[in-house]
């Protein structure tokens, strides 16, 4: 119900939510075991001086006093504790000492939190998420403390780290900018435009003493606008399960205008890109090019000119056989800025996914990874290198290649019995995976029709696969063990 003044306190108990500077002020935590330890830390984390008043303390607690972060007065509770202190909180496991607690503090008109007590606690503490300067903190006036740390972990994952390092350049230039803009409209206007624009956008791809001279320049020229000034995000997709997208990836796609993908991202992934992005398929399938490397590159450089943030979304990491080294190069020499985020790779995906340790202290020490792309018809490979034991190798787009790559890695003096599996569409749904070994496999692919995106992994790591394999989706395990092969939808 609305007051005649407007204001609304809400039916439930309704909290003023505030930031208190406790730099250098004395607080008091009665209570020496791990909760109590939990409420120390967080008062010492915002650089209260801190007294423990408890008989006994738990290691934790321990360790703090040992090196002097806090002092500890080995005694029972009694309300003279309380004298001085600016902030108290009680969190034994003895109701009655609790309630003292909270009395004293009250008669001395110091706030008190008793732990899990919102009826004798005079304030209560957030669930906060942490971005120094930045803190976000979340109540839910202790209705359901376990709702808050869950609403926290959210926005731990929407929240990117660099706003922290945001705020901070904000706070070196607030003064200054004061200056320059006393009226608080125009400063404000100011400020929208520093992290909406090019300078925050320095600062989350962590170019942070660029962000800060683009800054510094703002405030002298004056202008409050640039011209636009677009970048390039050449971003890892990983191996197709979206699931596996870093952070970073997924917050420069949800700022993308436009987005440029090609066959090997998968379609959930190219949608989680921001809604309204320009979508452009520049292809690339074996045989096959929707643009040329030079158009797609051109085409980066023209969008990223017009002041567009561009997304390219590769395959599992930009910079394995990804080509993304040359679509920088280009970038680079055009003068246009750029970040490149990595991917989780291939070979990761599918080693994790079909339970084979790319390396293992008994049975691979090095760990290869090439290409089996057919250059005219023939593998061009330095198969010395690869034919060494105790190496896992792992071969990219090698399923056409295969029945020539097993042939010369015997011919080069790898057992014909060397384990080696193939691992189709890794990490997603439909993932396949075929074992045998050099002998066997060719002819295992061709019989299960293996086509790509595929990866084949050599190496007796691939005995571990019958301990670790772990991924079973829609429960479509269909093992066919015979004597030296196996074929498990996986
Ligand atoms: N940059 C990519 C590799 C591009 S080359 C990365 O880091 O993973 C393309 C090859 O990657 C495919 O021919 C296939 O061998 C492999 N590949 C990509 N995604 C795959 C997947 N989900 N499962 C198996 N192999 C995959």
């Amino acid at each position: 119900m609305t007051r005649p003044n407007g204001i609304a306190p809400s039916a439930d108990r309704a909290y003023f939510a505030a930031f208190l500077d406790l730099r250098g002020k004395p607080g008091v935590v009665v209570g020496g075991g791990p909760l109590a330890a939990l409420k120390a830390e967080a008062l010492l984390r915002s650089g209260a001086r801190l007294t423990v008043v408890a008989p006994e303390l738990c290691t934790r607690l321990s360790e703090l006093t040992l090196v002097g972060a806090l002092r500890h007065e080995a005694k029972r509770f009694q309300p003279g504790d309380l004298v001085g202190a600016e902030i108290v909180i009680a969190a034994t496991d003895d109701p009655s000492v609790n309630e003292s607690v909270s009395n004293a503090a009250k008669a001395l008109h110091v706030p008190v939190n008793v732990a899990d007590n919102a009826q004798l606690s005079t304030f209560i503490m957030p669930s906060v998420l942490d971005r120094p300067p930045l803190q976000i903190a979340i109540s839910t006036a202790g209705a359901s403390p376990v709702l808050a740390r869950k609403l926290r972990s959210m926005i731990e994952a929407l929240v990117p780290f660099a706003f922290g390092r945001l705020a901070a350049l904000a706070a070196r230039f607030r003064a200054a900018s004061k200056r320059r803009y006393p009226n608080p409209e125009g400063r404000r206007r100011f400020w929208e435009d520093v992290i909406d624009g090019p300078v925050g956008e320095m600062v989350l791809s962590g170019r942070e003493a660029q962000a800060a001279d683009a800054l510094q320049r703002m405030l002298e020229g004056g202008q409050t606008t640039g011209a636009p000034r677009g970048m390039v995000y050449l971003v890892g997709g990983g191996p197709g399960n979206p699931d596996l997208l870093t952070l970073r990836a997924l917050h420069v796609m949800q700022r993308a205008d436009v987005v440029l993908y090609d066959h090997l991202v998968a379609p959930a992934i190219v949608d989680l890109a921001r809604r309204d992005a320009e979508r452009i398929y520049v292809g690339k399938q074996r045989d096959w090019h929707a643009l040329r490397q030079e158009e797609i590159n051109a085409l980066m450089v023209r969008l990223a000119q017009e002041g567009k943030r561009v997304l390219r979304l590769k395959g599992g990491d930009p910079y394995i056989f990804g080509r993304g080294g040359e679509e920088i190069e280009t970038l680079a020499a055009h003068g246009i800025a750029f970040e490149v985020v990595p991917g989780i790779t291939a070979a990761s995906g599918s080693a994790t996914h079909a339970g084979i340790p790319l390396t293992h202290r008994d049975y691979a020490q090095s760990c290869v990874f090439v290409t089996g792309h057919l250059k005219d018809g023939s593998l061009d490979l330095n198969w010395d290198v690869l034919a060494r034991p105790r190496q896992t190798v792992v071969i990219y787009m090698g399923v056409r290649g295969l029945p020539q790559l097993c042939e010369r890695l015997i011919a080069h003096g790898l057992p014909a019995s060397t384990p080696a599996a193939i691992v189709e569409h890794a990490t997603l749904p439909r993932q396949r995976v075929v074992t045998g070994t050099l002998e066997t496999l060719p002819a295992l692919a061709e019989r299960e029709n293996l086509r790509p995106p595929a990866m084949t992994i050599v190496g007796e790591v691939v005995k571990l696969r019958d301990k670790l394999g772990w991924y079973r989706p829609g429960g479509l395990d269909q093992e066919e063990p015979s004597s030296h092969s196996k074929v498990a939808r996986t």
